[in-house]
C-alpha cells in the first residue's frame, strides 16, 4: 500500500492512513452472481455507471427534493436528481482530498437517494404510516436496496444491478446503524461493524448538500427572508457579513449565494479535517479498524455540529414546516394514503407485473413498491384517474 500523494495546500502528515481506504479488490467487491472484471473499469467505477444509468436514477428528475414544481413556477428549484448530483460532487471532493476511494463514495452518493417516493419526506412518511397498519415498515434505505437487488431489470444475467458488496452494504449503513436482531436479511451486511469512510461520509455529505441548496431555493422562492435566515442562522450569517464586507457594491442575491457557497466549503473543510483528527485520537490505520472503532469517524467537529443542528432546526421551523408547504405534504399523504388504500382492498387495479408480485410480497408491499416507485407526476396522474373512477362509481 502507498502513501496517497499530498493534496495541494495539506501536509502529508495530516492525511488519512491510506490503508483505511476500500481498495478496488478483496470481498467488498464482489457480485451476488460473478462476473468477469472490466477490461479497463474498476469494480466501483462501473457501480457509478450501473446507477448513472438505472430507470430509478432517471427518475429521481420527477421527484420531490423540497418543492413540487406547481409550488415554486420555478425551473430553479432542486430536483432529487439535481441535489444527488450535488452530493456526489461533495463526496468525491471530501474522498480524494483524504485518500479513500473516489469511485466508491461516488457510487454511494449517486444511489443515496434512489430509494425515495415521490413528494419527498411527506410521501415517505405517509408510505411508512400505511405500512405500519399492516404490521410493516417503509425505510428508503432498504428500498434502495431493493431497486439495485431485484426491480431494477436491466440484464438478461441477473436481477437487479448486481453492484458490488461494498455499495450494497453502504446503501444500507450510510445513515443509519441497524440492529441484527431486527433485521435478520442483512446478515450479509456486517452489520456489528462501521461501514467504511467512503459509506460513512455520504450522510455529512448529503446534509451539508441540502442545508445550503434548500436554504438557497426556500430564499428564492421566497418563503425563507434573508434577514430571518441571518438572525436565526449563525453560520450563515457570518460568511453573509464577510462577503459584504468583501463586495460591499454586490447585490444581494450574489452575496447571499457567496455566503451559502463559503458556508458548504467551510462545513466539507471541518469533516475533512475532524475524520483526520478521529483516525489519529483513534489509531485508525486499516480499514479493520475503521470498521472495529468505537464509534463513526465522518463527524463535525464539535462546534460546526452545533452550528449545523442550529441551521438544520431553523430550515424545520421555518421552510419543511412552513404553512406553505404543510399544505402541500397533507395533500401528498392524503394521495398516497387513498391509492395506497385502494389498491391493497383490490389488487386486481393493479399493472400486471406488480399484481404478479402481491403473492409473494404481500398486498401491503407489492402496493408500497408500487408506489414509492412513482414520480410525482406520475402520482398525480394515477390520482386523478382513481378519483375519476371514485366519481363514476358514485353517480
Ligand atoms: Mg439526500
Amino acid at each position: 500500500m502507498t502513501d496517497p500523494s499530498p493534496t495541494e495546500g495539506n501536509s502529508p502528515t495530516l492525511m488519512l492512513p491510506s490503508a483505511a481506504a476500500v481498495e478496488d479488490g478483496g470481498a467488498l467487491v464482489c457480485r451476488e452472481s460473478p462476473e468477469p472484471d472490466h477490461a479497463y473499469r474498476s469494480p466501483f467505477a462501473r457501480d457509478c455507471g450501473r446507477i448513472l444509468h438505472a430507470r430509478a436514477f432517471r427518475r429521481l428528475a420527477g421527484k420531490t427534493q423540497v418543492f413540487t414544481r406547481s409550488q415554486t413556477e420555478s425551473d430553479h428549484s432542486r430536483s432529487r436528481l439535481t441535489h444527488t448530483l450535488e452530493v456526489a460532487q461533495i463526496a468525491r471532493t471530501i474522498a480524494e482530498t483524504l485518500g479513500l476511494n473516489i469511485r466508491l463514495a461516488e457510487a454511494l452518493a449517486l444511489v443515496h437517494d434512489i430509494g425515495h417516493p415521490p413528494f419527498g419526506h411527506a410521501g415517505e412518511k405517509a408510505l411508512d404510516r400505511a405500512l405500519q397498519a399492516h404490521g410493516l415498515r417503509f425505510d428508503h434505505n432498504l428500498h434502495a436496496l431493493r431497486i439495485v437487488t431485484g426491480f431494477e431489470q436491466r440484464c438478461p444475467a441477473f436481477p437487479g444491478l448486481n453492484l458490488t458488496l461494498a455499495v450494497r452494504e453502504g446503501i444500507v449503513k450510510h445513515s443509519r446503524d441497524y440492529r441484527a436482531q431486527e433485521h435478520p436479511e442483512l446478515s450479509a451486511y456486517l452489520l456489528d461493524q462501521f461501514p467504511p469512510i467512503e459509506a460513512q461520509l455520504i450522510d455529512l455529505a448529503d446534509e451539508i448538500a441540502y442545508l445550503t441548496a434548500d436554504t438557497e431555493d426556500g430564499l428564492e422562492a421566497g418563503i425563507l427572508d434573508l434577514d430571518a435566515v441571518r438572525d436565526g442562522v449563525p453560520l450563515f450569517a457570518r460568511h453573509y457579513a464577510q462577503t459584504a464586507r468583501e463586495f460591499p457594491a454586490a447585490p444581494t442575491r450574489l452575496l447571499r449565494n457567496e455566503a451559502l457557497k463559503a458556508m458548504l466549503n467551510a462545513m466539507v473543510t471541518d469533516l475533512i479535517e475532524e475524520i483526520r483528527r478521529q483516525a489519529r485520537e483513534l489509531g485508525i490505520d486499516s480499514l479493520e479498524a475503521v470498521r472495529r472503532a468505537p464509534r463513526r469517524i465522518a463527524l463535525l467537529s464539535a462546534g460546526l455540529d452545533a452550528e449545523r443542528e442550529v441551521a438544520r432546526r431553523f430550515l424545520y421551523a421555518n421552510l419543511y414546516q412552513s404553512e406553505m408547504l404543510e399544505a402541500e405534504h397533507r395533500r401528498a399523504s392524503e394521495i398516497v394514503q387513498s391509492l395506497f388504500d385502494a389498491w391493497v382492498s383490490d389488487p386486481e387495479l393493479l399493472p400486471d407485473d406488480h399484481r404478479l408480485r402481491v403473492q409473494s410480497e404481500g398486498a401491503p408491499r407489492a402496493v408500497a413498491d408500487y408506489i414509492a416507485g412513482m414520480t410525482d407526476s406520475y402520482i398525480e396522474s394515477a390520482w386523478q384517474s382513481w378519483s375519476q373512477h371514485q366519481t363514476g362509481e358514485s353517480r
